[in-house]
């Protein structure tokens, strides 16, 4: 791998109905039906609003064979209408509705960890049914989630990415031992770390073994709103970025229309960073991004050594409002004086209008290193580019234990790559200063910004790099990037500041009205931060997907809910209406409530 410069992964070609996947094709766009699969109409009048969208691929549930031969149905009506977008039926624990589907709509996704176990079993269910899938040209996807595995691949590997690994390559060796090409794979996980490494380890895997399927991307219970924008696009943006992913599920908590922009927002922005100016650069040499292990650096002030990252505002424009639930660590106010301003305030002036008093930190440009060492403040902060990070400069670095950089990528399209190039640099050269990450942007809607800020820092924080976060919207108001700032450390996991929901995107098991639920249980546990709730649409997937949640609201019949305390169901069928007052007792209960 390239960690520089944008280099695309070559894939193979799927062919899925009109619309090929891979091999070069466009990244392609996909969402989900929540409708019942067995209401025609519904499902007929939702694929359309997602086709209207700009979806290039419908899935939809099929829980036994009746629902796979409904989907027969629906493509027929839909084609009646003049939509002849490609269909693709959700298959789990049911191989015959498998082999049913196979032979009414473009596609078909088996999951490894319920499709069959035993690797006899999994030869006698999965040959028949590729025998059909290449007899009517049908493509298979081998969508592994993390939260399901096969119990046999969980007692040898626990629920790792290398298990989700290993689960995949059973079903894909049989894949390429019979020539079977038309497959897609993926590896989800709500966990982006977890999603991240079992995609990348996959396709080191793959390619050791002469293999190039193309690859399906996806967070799984990424859940609504500005956490699942920011969520979503740390997963799928991060390998995006890297040229990794041939088409993307944004799973939001909303209508599934909704996923649709937000999908072709991030395949067109991680797409610009193709034909950037190359750069030339050497990658550490004890680096390996599958370790996911931060690079660990020297505290100075509390900043680096495996701290939480901090967050810098920037208000260098005077703007002083602050949203009090995201608190800025320290506030960039460049050449203001900062006499007006309360001591309470972390802030951190240019240096060349500096003060000694408590609370206040300069910032050193590059052409005023050599008054560095003189400067007797605690914590020093330096601001340089990739191209000032010269011997000269790791030297003093390395030397002055009080300094801490500001790594400023600007506005540019390849960020990422200067980043990575510039901390690489800095690994080579044995010095351990930490390093805040700073990038710029000029955005007038949060939704962008979120995306893209979130696409470059969470990539940059999944690699390992990073001890803070410095995010200037020339466009917005600063409120805004704090937040976007908390959320983006909040979804890569390095520093919790809110609730964090894990919640389904529904389907055509959902058995609840989901998003009212969602809107009910954070109106009523939005204050409890760090814990985590699972809000889930059916017994079937939920309580395995809703990965290391905390308490769990999981439908498990029409109008009736189950409550769990993380794995263990507490309570069974509650009344849909009592369900949320019941969640909040049994948190009371655990000693995990704490009053707004
Ligand atoms: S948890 Fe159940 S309802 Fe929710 S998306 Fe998964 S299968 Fe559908």
């Amino acid at each position: 791998m390239d960690y520089f410069n944008y280099t695309p992964r070559t894939s193979s070609v799927v062919r899925i109905g009109k619309t090929p996947l891979g091999g070069g094709n466009p990244v392609r766009i996909q969402s989900m039906a929540n409708v019942s699969t067995m209401d025609t109409g519904a499902a007929v009048q939702q694929a359309i609003r997602m086709i209207d969208a700009g979806a290039e691929y419908i899935r939809f549930t099929a829980q036994g064979e009746r629902e796979a031969r409904n989907l027969g149905v629906i493509r027929k009506a839909l084609h009646e209408r003049g939509y002849d977008t490609p269909l693709i039926a959700d298959i789990h624990f049911n191989p015959k509705a498998a082999d049913a589907a196979a032979e009414e709509v473009e596609k078909v996704r088996i999951n490894p960890g319920n499709y069959a176990d035993g690797l006899q079993k999994i030869r006698d269910r999965f040959l028949p049914f590729l025998a059909i899938c290449r007899e009517r040209g049908t493509a298979v996807r081998i969508g592994v989630n993390h939260g399901s595995l096969s119990e046999r691949i969980m007692n040898r590997y626990g629920d790792t990415p290398e298990g989700m690994v290993a689960s995949c390559m059973e079903f894909l060796r049989i894949c390429k031992e019979v020539d079977f090409t038309n497959v897609v794979v993926s590896m989800k996980a709500s966990n982006t770390v977890v999603m991240v490494k079992a995609v990348r380890l996959l396709v080191e895997t793959m390619s050791a073994e002469g293999m190039d399927y193309p690859l399906h991307l996806g967070v799984t219970e990424a859940g609504d709103g500005e956490d699942g924008r920011i969520k979503s696009a740390v997963g799928i943006g991060s390998l995006l970025i890297d040229g990794i992913g041939d088409t993307i599920r944004v799973s939001l908590s909303e209508e599934p229309e909704a996923e649709i922009p937000v999908a072709r927002k991030l395949a067109a922005y991680t797409g610009e960073r193709k034909g950037h100016p190359p750069l030339t650069a050497s990658p550490a040499p004890a680096y390996r991004p599958l370790a996911v292990e931060r690079r660990m650096s020297r505290i100075t002030e509390g900043i680096g050594g495996g701290l939480p990252p901090i967050v810098i505002s920037v208000r260098s424009n005077g703007d002083f409002t602050f949203d009090h639930s995201f608190p800025p660590d320290y506030i960039y106010i460049g050449k203001e004086d900062p006499d007006n301003l309360p001591d309470t305030l972390r802030l951190i002036t240019d240096a060349s209008s500096w003060k000694p008093r408590p609370n206040v930190f300069p910032c050193f440009s590059p052409s005023e290193a050599d008054n560095v060492e003189e400067c007797s403040a605690p914590l020093k902060f330096i601001r340089l580019g990739l191209t000032e990070l010269d011997d000269r400069m790791t030297g003093l670095l390395s030397r002055d234990k009080t300094l801490v950089v500001i790594l400023d990528a600007g506005g540019e399209r390849n960020a990422v790559g200067i980043m990575r190039a510039a901390i690489h640099r800095l690994m080579t050269a044995g010095c351990d200063a930490g390093v805040i990450l700073y990038r710029e942007y000029d955005e007038t809607d949060a939704e962008s910004l979120q995306l893209k800020a979130a696409v470059d820092f969470g990539t940059l924080f999944l690699d390992g790099f990073g001890d803070g976060i410095m995010l200037h919207n020339k466009g917005g108001e600063a409120t805004v990037s704090d937040k976007c700032m908390f959320g983006i450390l909040q979804a890569v996991r390095l520093r919790i500041s809110k609730t964090e929901y894990i919640s389904c995107p529904g389907c055509g098991r959902t058995l609840y009205n989901l998003q009212q639920t969602i809107a009910r249980v954070k109106e009523a546990t939005s204050h409890l931060t760090g814990l985590k709730i699972g809000i889930m649409g059916c017994i079937v997937n939920g309580p395995g997907e809703m990965a290391d949640a905390d308490y769990g609201y999981v439908g498990s019949g029409a109008g009736k809910i189950n409550l769990y305390k993380g794995k263990r169901c507490i309570l069974k069928n509650i009344p849909e209406e009592e369900a949320v007052e019941r969640l909040v007792l049994l948190i009371k209960e655990h000693g995990d409530w704490k009053e707004a």
